[in-house]
Parts: structure tokens; sequence; C-alpha cells
């Protein structure tokens, strides 16, 4: 089935915003094996709206809108998708209910009419004969719209009021649409580039049908989702299992997780739980953002006990006893170095595991033998130091970023090797 997405809102077209919706909703659709092969953005104007509506109805199975469904007069989107259907406006009494409870709550003990304006009421019309779709996060109902096999899907502009509607009513009915089901295994990969991981495998994106793979790049991962289309849930797992498997064999241990929601450090976190250890981190280019994504892991207390932030040379000594001559012979961006803020991490917290990381995020205080986007990390498993040197490219914040990402993985593997 074909869906198209139009996203309604002058204020996309001028840039003001950034169309986060229609991001939203592709890789939504996608995952519910929808063909997406249109995205239109289009002012909030009736004849313009009204004529991409038209031909997008034409070539598609359902079109979805964003936007224009509030009471301002410059929302005209359900007026319009009504005219496009040949459809009146009527009077929705849940809606005009629900817009009367909203309000009741929001202005607690003011008079109605005083707090609800005439505009208010327009949210409470819907189109004849079409579904409605309750917003419990603001006042503007959503719409499903059929006629002769085609519907339209009418979805506030708002992500904090489109995508609670959406995940509630609307993936509901387009899964009920599809008389398949739709399965599917996020492969995410950790130490390959992007273009490296889709070479090593290319063979099997060339010849995919069912399943498919789909790569998607992320700063310093690289994720395939693998999707079955099956008649049900055990056939679908059944379709993706081998190829899971196969990206496994090429892959080995890259693969750190094939689980949707499953993040680097909760992989981390997990292993550590699995050996019984416990980490410490020393950080001084990624000054705590290495421990912040430590940290976001629910129940880590028990695993992360202290992190030290070691920007100065004064408190690498001082805290991680790194030594003054290490520091004056090979500097603070140094294997030397990063092995030793690793050691003394752990001897300062008394924890069994620890990363380090010492580098140059830029943009000043490169040099011809040092760059910028040089960073060493050190990371102690067990009584083992490794220190991985890495060149890296992008801004600070990308060096600081992709810092955390590769220290969180070196540990990672150490811990496997346990
Ligand atoms: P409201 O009831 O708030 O008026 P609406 O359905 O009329 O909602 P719009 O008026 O078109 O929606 O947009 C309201 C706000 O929602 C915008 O100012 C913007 O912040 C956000 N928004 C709208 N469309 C998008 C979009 N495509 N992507 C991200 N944000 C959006």
């Amino acid at each position: 089935m074909v869906v198209e997405l139009i996203s309604v809102g002058t204020e996309l077209l001028l840039g003001n915003i950034v169309n986060t919706n229609a991001n939203f909703l592709s890789q939504k659709c996608a995952e519910l094996g929808y063909s997406l092969y249109y995205q239109i953005t289009v002012g909030d104007n009736d004849g313009r709206l009204r004529e991409v509506l038209k031909s997008s109805m034409e070539r598609s199975d359902i079109v979805i809108l964003t936007g224009g469904l509030g009471p301002t007069q410059d929302d005209m989107t359900k007026e319009t998708v009504a005219k496009v259907f040949g459809k009146e406006l009527v009077m929705d009494e849940v809606s005009r209910e629900r817009i009367e409870g909203y309000f009741k709550f929001r202005f607690k003990g003011n008079p109605l009419d005083d707090v609800v304006t005439q505009n208010n009421w327009k949210q409470a019309l819907k189109i004849d004969g079409c579904m409605v779709l309750d917003n419990d996060n603001g006042t503007a109902p959503g719409y499903i719209v059929e006629e002769n096999g085609k519907a339209a899907i009418l979805l506030p502009g708002p992500p904090s009021e489109m995508i609670p509607m959406f995940e509630a009513h609307v993936i509901p009915y387009l899964q009920q649409k599809q008389n398949k089901v739709f399965i599917s295994s996020m492969v995410k990969i950790c130490g390959i580039g992007e273009s490296k991981a889709e070479t090593d495998i290319i063979d099997l994106i060339e010849k995919q049908t069912n399943p498919t793979i789909a790569p998607y790049a992320k700063s310093g991962e690289v994720h395939f989702r693998v999707t079955a289309a099956a008649d049900n849930e055990e056939e679908g797992k059944k379709l993706i299992a081998p190829v899971v498997d196969e990206l496994y064999q090429r892959f080995g241990n890259n693969i750190y997780s094939t689980e949707e929601g499953e993040t680097l450090e909760a992989v981390v976190a997990k292993l550590l739980r699995q050996k019984n250890l416990t980490v410490a981190t020393a950080e001084s280019c990624t000054g705590g953002l290495l421990s912040g994504r430590l940290v976001n892991v629910p129940g880590v207390s028990g695993l992360f006990n202290e992190g030290f932030i070691t920007y100065s040379n004064e408190a690498k000594m001082k805290y991680l006893g790194v030594k003054e001559e290490t520091l004056r012979k090979y500097g603070a961006v140094s294997e030397q170095t990063a092995r030793e803020m690793a050691l003394g991490a752990a001897a300062a917290s008394g924890a069994s595991a620890a990363i380090a990381v010492t580098g140059i995020a830029g943009p000043e205080g490169g040099t011809q033998e040092k760059p910028v986007g040089l960073v060493y990390i050190g990371c102690l498993v067990g009584s083992e130091v490794t220190v991985r040197e890495f060149r890296l490219k992008g801004n600070r914040q990308k060096i600081r970023e992709l810092s955390v990402i590769y220290g969180l993985d070196l540990l990672r593997r150490g811990l496997l090797k346990l």
C-alpha cells in the first residue's frame, strides 16, 4: 500500500520550523511496511492545499496530513479536505464536550464564555462520516476520512499532540489496513564505517526481497533494519532469523545489539552486571559526556560509582595520579597519559574497570604532530589496559560525541573477552 505525507504550514515553507513530523511519520510508515513515494509541504492556503491533495489522493492509497487543524482562520486543513471529498462539516458532540472539559480544567473557576472563544468551537466540527481521533494533549482532534477505498488522515501539527495520537490511533488503523504483519530487527553495529558495512553485505542488499535490509547511518554507528512481511508474527520471526544470523557471520562482535530500543550504554551496563564488575571514568576532552551516557541507564548506580573530569594536567595528577614526568615527556594527549588515567581512576575509586579519554577536540590546540581529532582512549578491564588511538573528523561537538561512543565500545569489547 502507498502512503503519502502532506505537511501543512507556512512556517515550514519559511524555514521557521523543522519538519520533524515528516521525519517521524516516514520512519513509522516504513516500519509498518507502507511504501512512501512523495512528501509534500504546502503553506496555509486553501487553493494550493486542494490542488496537492487531489493529486496525492489519485496516486496514493492513504494521505496523512499534519498541521492546520487549530482554531484560527489560517487553519483550514479540515475544511479543505471536506471540500475535496465533497463532504459537509457537522458538529461532533464528543469533541465539543472534550473541548469544554479541556478549558474547564485549564481555567478552573472561570466562566467558559470568558475563556473559550468562538473559533475554539470550530475544532468541534468534524467531516461528515469520518472517524474522530481523540487528542489527549490538546484541543484539536484528528480525523480519518474514507472514500472509494482511499483515506485521508488528519493530524494536529504540534509533535507533542501528533505523536501520541499517531501511536494510539493511527498505528492500529494502518496495521489493520495491511493484511500482513511486519516484524523487524535492528542490527546495531559499532566500530565499522557506513560504506564499509554496506559493502560487506552489498550482495545481501542487492538480492533482498523479503526480508528487506535497510541501512541507517547514525553518528559513530551503523544500523541495519531487517524487516519481513508475513501472515503472522511467528512466520515473520522465522523469516528474519536467518538474515540476522548471516549479519552476525559477517560482522561478528561489531554487532552490539539487535534490539530496537537497546543503546550502547545499556549493553555495556548489562555486560558489567553479568561479569560482576564496576566501572569508573576519567574524562578530559569529553568533560563528563561519557559519564552522562552511562547514567542514562536506569539502575546503573550499582555499576558506576565515580567519574573524574580531569581537564587540566594538575587535575590528572591530583585525582588520578598521572605522573608529572609522563605529562612532560609524552603530553596530556598521549597513549601513556590515557593508560595512567584509566589505572588511576580504577585505583582511586576501587572500580574493577575504567575508561579514560584524552584528546584534542579543537578547534584550537592542534599541531602537525598532534592534530585536532587525535584522541586516546584507555580501557582497563581486569588487569589489562588497552589504549587505542583515534583520528576523528568533525567539529568539537562531533569529536567529543564520537570519543564517547568509541570509549563505550572499547569497554564493551574488553568485557566480551572476559
Ligand atoms: P494548533 O492547534 O496548535 O494550532 P495545528 O494542527 O493547527 O495545531 P499548526 O498551527 O499548523 O498546527 O502548527 C502548530 C505548531 O506545531 C507549529 O507552530 C509548530 O511548532 C508545530 N508543527 C506544525 N507542523 C509541524 C511539522 N511538520 N513538524 C514539526 N512541528 C510542526
